[in-house]
């Protein structure tokens, strides 16, 4: 099973990621976390892509791309992928789509984390205190979910339309989504 979650930063894939990584013994692929990877150990795309990230862009498509290639390719995760923040425009859904399909692999199902603006900020300002992260700021908190908003429409009709899409209310406890999230998983497993 290949799941795809999706939802603004804040939204709380990360924690349910790994919830389903134990859960169902998948494997968590976090393009941001590959990203932090490249920055903290100094490469050259770490360099190219610091000020990108630190502003709350996207990075390009072609270079995240690249990343989740080497992923869908390993044979150890066949079918048993969490594309955690991946993919965030319709081309990279497109191209995730072509991937899958070159290695015989499939997306089962979409759970989208729907958040405001205003709980993300404060998710955000919390996690700054455990986590180190350049861009857990209010203000590129702010840019990051507005960046969200103006790519994440097409994305979500992309996968309406191929009736992959579940909408779950990410607002409630860590625990009540874990519960949603299982049902949703269960259901499809028949
Ligand atoms: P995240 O950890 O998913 O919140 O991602 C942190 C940052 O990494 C984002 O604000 C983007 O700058 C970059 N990033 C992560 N995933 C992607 C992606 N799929 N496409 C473009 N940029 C990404």
């Amino acid at each position: 099973m290949n799941i795809v979650i999706f939802g603004p930063p804040g939204a709380g894939k990360g924690t349910q990621s790994k919830f389903l990584v134990k859960k169902y013994n998948l494997h968590q692929l976090s393009t941001g976390d590959l990203l932090r990877n490249e920055i903290k150990n100094k490469t050259k795309l770490g360099l190219e892509i610091s000020s990108i990230m630190n502003a709350g862009e996207l990075v390009s498509d072609k270079i995240v791309g690249n990343l989740i290639e080497k992923f869908i390719a390993n044979d150890n995760f066949k079918n048993k992928i969490i594309f955690d923040g991946y993919p965030r425009t319709l081309t990279q859904a497109k191209n995730l789509d072509n991937l899958l399909n070159k290695y015989k692999q499939k997306i089962d199902i979409v759970l989208k984390l729907s958040v405001s603006l205003e709980t993300v900020i404060k998710r955000i300002l919390d996690r700054r205190d455990q986590e180190d992260r350049s861009d857990d700021n209010e203000s590129t908190a702010i840019k990051r979910y507005k960046t969200y908003e103006k790519s994440s429409e097409t994305v979500l009709d992309y996968y309406n339309q191929s009736n992959l899409l579940k909408v779950i209310n990410g607002e409630t406890s860590v625990s009540e989504i874990n519960i949603e999230i299982s049902g949703l998983i269960e259901a499809i497993k028949g």
